[in-house]
C-alpha cells in the first residue's frame, strides 16, 4: 500500500486530515476496497484523488490519473449540467441522486448516479470537491427495458379491448348480433389473456424468476410426443405434421414443459403460415456436439426486412400477422438461451426454425 503522505498529493491544497497515520492507512484501505467511485477533484478538475475502484472502471493507471482533467470522463453532452450544478455547490448544498454517464478511457459508457459537495477553507472559497458514484449501468437498462416493454405491452393490448367494447356496445343495441358480436369479444379477450401470459413468461424467463428443471432428455421422445399432441393443431388448418429423420437415444439436459413450450411455438408458427393441405416437418440432427431439432415448412418466407428483428419481443412482419402476440420467438429464444442454446432460422422457399441443444454425453 502506497504511504499515507502520497495519497494526500496536493497538500497545500486543502487542511491536512487529523487521523494518525494508521488510521488513515485504514481508511485509505477502505476506499480502496469499495464498489463505489470515490474522487476527490479541485473545482477546476485537478484530480487529487481517484480510488481503486475509479481507476479500475474508467481505465486509466495512478499515473495518467494526475495526467488528465475530471471533467474528461464525463460525458461531453453532461458539461452543461456541471456548469447548473456548480451554483448549487456553491452555496455548500451536497447534490444527491446526481446521474451522470462517464466515458471510460477505452470509449466505453456507463451510468452512475452518487453524491457531491464542496469543501470550503476558512476563506470561504471552495478547496475541492468530494464524490462518490455508484455504477447503475445494469439498474438502469433493466428499467429501459421494464419501460419499453410496459409500453408496448398496453399499446398491444389496446385494439383488443377496444375491438371487445365496441362489440358489447353493438350487442347491447343490437340484440340481434349478440351472439356474434359476444363471440368475437370472447375471442378478443382470450387474445388478451394469452398476450398477458406470454408477456409474463418472457420477463419471468429473462430476469431468471423462472428455475429449470433439467433433466436427460431423449430429444427423439420430446420431438414425438410434441407432434402427437400438436396435430390437432394441424388438423384445424388441413395441415400434416410429420416426424422427419430423429437419432434414437440421442440425450440433451433440458427442461421438458419448457422445450415442448419452444417446439410448440415453432410447430404452430409452420402450421399458421403452411398452405392449406401442406406438410410440417420435425426432425433431429447432429452438429459439432449440438443436437439440431428443426421444424420446415412450405410457407412464405421470413420477408428481408424482418429477418433481423424476429426474435425481438412484439414483432410481426407487416402482412405476416396471423394473430399472434408477437412473442413467441422471443419467449422461445429466451428458454433455449437459458439451456446454453441457439435458436436459428432458414428461410426461402418455405422456412426452416430449428434451435439446437448442448448433446448430453451417453
Ligand atoms: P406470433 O405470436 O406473432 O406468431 P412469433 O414471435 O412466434 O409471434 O412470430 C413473430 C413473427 O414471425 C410472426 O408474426 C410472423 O410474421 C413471423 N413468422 C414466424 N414463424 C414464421 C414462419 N414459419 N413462416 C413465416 N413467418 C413466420
Amino acid at each position: 500500500m502506497r504511504p499515507y503522505r502520497e495519497y494526500w498529493s496536493d497538500p497545500g491544497m486543502m487542511t491536512p486530515p487529523t487521523l494518525r497515520p494508521d488510521e488513515a492507512m485504514k481508511l485509505e484501505d477502505l476506499l480502496e476496497n469499495i464498489d463505489d467511485l470515490v474522487i476527490l477533484a479541485t473545482t477546476d478538475g485537478k484530480i487529487l484523488y481517484v480510488n481503486r475502484a475509479w481507476r479500475e472502471k474508467l481505465g486509466y493507471s495512478q499515473e495518467e490519473v494526475h495526467k488528465i482533467n475530471a471533467h474528461d470522463v464525463l460525458h461531453p453532452m453532461q458539461h452543461r449540467l456541471v456548469a447548473v450544478n456548480e451554483a448549487k455547490l456553491m452555496a455548500g448544498e451536497t447534490l444527491r441522486d446526481v446521474q451522470r454517464t462517464f466515458v471510460a478511457k477505452n470509449g466505453n459508457e456507463f451510468f452512475v448516479e452518487g453524491f457531491l459537495n464542496y469543501r470550503f477553507g476558512k476563506d470561504g472559497k471552495p478547496e475541492y470537491v468530494r464524490a462518490v458514484f455508484r455504477d447503475i449501468t445494469e439498474r438502469k437498462k433493466a428499467e429501459e427495458m421494464k419501460n419499453e416493454l410496459i409500453a408496448m405491452a398496453t399499446h398491444e393490448l389496446r385494439s383488443p379491448l377496444t375491438s371487445i367494447i365496441g362489440s358489447i356496445e353493438l350487442a347491447k343495441r343490437h340484440p340481434d348480433t349478440a351472439d356474434k358480436m359476444l363471440e368475437m369479444a370472447l375471442r378478443n379477450s382470450q387474445f388478451m389473456l394469452d398476450l398477458i401470459n406470454d408477456y409474463l413468461s418472457i420477463e419471468k424467463l429473462t430476469s431468471g424468476g423462472t428455475p429449470l428443471n433439467l433433466e436427460p432428455l431423449d430429444l427423439s421422445a420430446l420431438v414425438e410426443g410434441t407432434l402427437e399432441t400438436g396435430r390437432g393443431l394441424g388438423a384445424k388448418n388441413q395441415v400434416r405434421l410429420e416426424l422427419g429423420a430423429v437419432l434414437d437415444g440421442a440425450k440433451v439436459s433440458g427442461d421438458p414443459d419448457r422445450l415442448r413450450q419452444v417446439l410448440t411455438n415453432l410447430l404452430s408458427n409452420a402450421v399458421k403460415f403452411s398452405p392449406e393441405n401442406d406438410v410440417v416437418t420435425a426432425s433431429i440432427s447432429r452438429k459439432e456436439g449440438f443436437l439440431r431439432v428443426s421444424v420446415a415448412d412450405h410457407g412464405p418466407g421470413i420477408p428481408e426486412n424482418f429477418r433481423g428483428k424476429i426474435f425481438g419481443r412484439f414483432e410481426q412482419a407487416e402482412g405476416h400477422k396471423k394473430g399472434g402476440s408477437g412473442l413467441g420467438l422471443a419467449i422461445s429464444k429466451a428458454i433455449v438461451e437459458r439451456h446454453n442454446g441457439r435458436i436459428g432460422f432458414e428461410t426461402g422457399n418455405g422456412t426452416t426454425f430449428f434451435f439446437e441443444l448442448p448433446e448430453l454425453a451417453s
